[in-house]
């Protein structure tokens, strides 16, 4: 019986796939760069399965890659090309809802249930869950929370990380941390949910979890406002957020995205005259009808024109309009796939320093790299800019990567100096290995290397990634 044959008697010969063309879409990322050949992809069905398939990898000596919806834009989820021999364990059939409560505004998800089917559960229990992206129909709870995604939202509710109560965790030799509290206030000792959280799979898997729900939003007005750099537009937001009108997102985009979602996007309306080469996607929202969040909003975007701040407004009158305006936002990295190849980077600085950040960003690139164009697009309310040099037309990814060799770093590099990190909300993964060995504190590196070493002694769960090369 070769090895994979027991990993196959564990699960079930369906769920122990080693067919290449069924395992070819866990042998590459989102974005098509990263590549790396799986000997099977694993889909236990429960945590006692994940307990016994990781004993099983262990005796095995075999690396896991967990998978969840395999979004990651930083290849995360994927073995890597030249890494050791590795399964994917995919958490996919783990999509159960284990329980909703009202009282407690809690719910408890497997680590395969998608974002949007947690947020449609708390829907039907009249209750809310913030965390909101555009992959949120396929990433899934246990690659949010391995990733600690942010989204657009965290300027009110704060990251995944802030939305945990408590977690299902299989650790590498098989043993199960069961700490679902659904409990505000644990003091007994080291929380140790958050080692897991943002640590992409690397010291464990995460099976459930135990999430925060809010009372429902009852009333959302939403805009859009012209201006002139991102310096007005941080005084615009500062006003926003004086002026009562409860803000559940404000995001900063570039005229160039709207562009570009205007040319490869489906069903995308024009917004508004695009005069600047700035835009605010601004969102206010209460959770009871009677709080006037339009009037304060209206007052401010008012307020905001006569300071100078803004040029030009647009307040969604029909959920239509509404729709068009985040479906700009968010299929903005589907589009700009379309586009051409870029260069991304996942940026966060304190938000006051949004506009010195992309002032510098500008120059770098204008000095540099002149052939490329800068877009940039992001959670101007958090910080988190999304800035990404685009190819020339005609240069592939590898050879624009080639010709811009020092890009991502020197954009971390900017955004450190800021006070800020190199990786806001996608993780690490492989694409930014570099940037923890050159930006990453080296106190910070040796505690992360010592974690890592006593849970997981053989590296055997997702290697290659998170951590750089001791
Ligand atoms: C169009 C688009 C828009 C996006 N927008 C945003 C955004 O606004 N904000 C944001 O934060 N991210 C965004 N992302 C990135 C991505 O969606 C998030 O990082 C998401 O949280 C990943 O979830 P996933 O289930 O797809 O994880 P995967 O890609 O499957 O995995 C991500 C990492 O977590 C590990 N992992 C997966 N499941 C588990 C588990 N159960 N236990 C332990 N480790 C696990 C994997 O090994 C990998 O390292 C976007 C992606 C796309 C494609």
């Amino acid at each position: 019986m070769s090895p994979l044959d027991t990993l196959a008697e564990t699960l079930g010969p369906a769920a122990c796939i080693r067919d290449e063309a069924e395992m070819a879409p866990y042998a590459v990322d989102w974005r098509g760069v990263y590549r790396g050949v799986p000997l099977a992809v694993l889909k236990p069905a429960d945590t006692t399965q994940v307990s016994e398939t990781l004993r099983r990898c262990a005796g095995l000596g075999l690396a896991v890659v967990p998978a969840g919806g395999r979004t990651s834009l930083c290849g995360g989820a994927v073995p890597m090309e030249q890494g050791p021999p590795s399964v994917v364990l995919s958490l996919e059939r783990m999509n159960r809802l284990r329980g909703v409560d009202a009282l407690d505004m809690s719910l408890v998800a497997e680590a395969g249930c998608t974002i949007e089917a947690v947020q449609n559960a708390a829907t039907e229990a009249g209750r809310f869950f913030p965390l909101h992206f555009g992959a949120q129909g396929s990433a899934m709870v246990g690659g949010a929370l391995s990733t600690n995604a942010g989204g657009i939202r965290t300027i009110r509710y704060g990251n995944a990380r802030d939305l945990v109560l408590g977690l299902e965790v299989v650790l590498p030799d098989g043993r199960v941390l069961d700490d679902l509290r659904r409990v505000r206030k644990d003091n007994s000792g080291y929380a140790l949910r958050h080692l897991f959280i943002g640590a992409e799979g690397t010291l464990g898997v995460i099976t459930a979890a135990s999430l925060k729900l809010f009372p429902p939003l009852a009333k959302r007005e939403t805009a859009l406002v012209a201006v002139r750099s991102p310096h007005e537009a941080l005084r615009l937001l500062a006003r926003c957020q004086e002026s009562g009108a409860e803000l559940v997102a404000f995001e900063l985009i570039g005229k160039v995205c709207i562009e570009i979602t205007l040319r490869h996007g489906t069903n995308i309306r024009r917004p508004m005259e695009l005069t600047t080469d700035w835009y605010c996607l601004i969102e206010a929202a209460s959770t009871h009808v009677s709080i006037p969040v339009r009037e304060a909003l209206e007052t401010a975007l008012m307020a905001g024109i006569e300071a100078g701040e803004a040029e030009d407004v647009v307040i969604c009158e029909s959920e239509a309009q509404r729709q068009n305006l985040w479906n700009i936002r968010e299929t903005f990295p589907e589009c700009s796939r379309i586009e051409a190849p870029g260069l991304p980077t996942d940026t966060c600085v304190p938000v006051s320093a949004v506009p010195e950040f992309l002032d510098r960003a500008a120059a770098l690139i204008a000095a540099h790299w002149p052939e490329g164009r800068m877009v940039a697009l992001g959670h101007m309310g958090d910080g988190n800019i999304h800035l990404s040099l685009q190819a020339p037309a005609g240069v592939d990814h590898a050879a624009w990567k080639a010709r811009a060799p020092g890009f991502e770093m020197r954009v971390g590099e900017i955004a450190v100096e800021l006070g800020g990190s190199f990786s806001a909300e996608h993780g690490i993964g492989q694409s930014k290995r570099p940037a923890m060995e050159a930006l990453k504190s080296p106190v910070a590196l040796d505690l992360m290397r010592a974690i890592k070493a006593m849970l997981d002694p053989e590296g055997r769960m997702n290697p290659g990634k998170v951590l750089p090369p001791a």
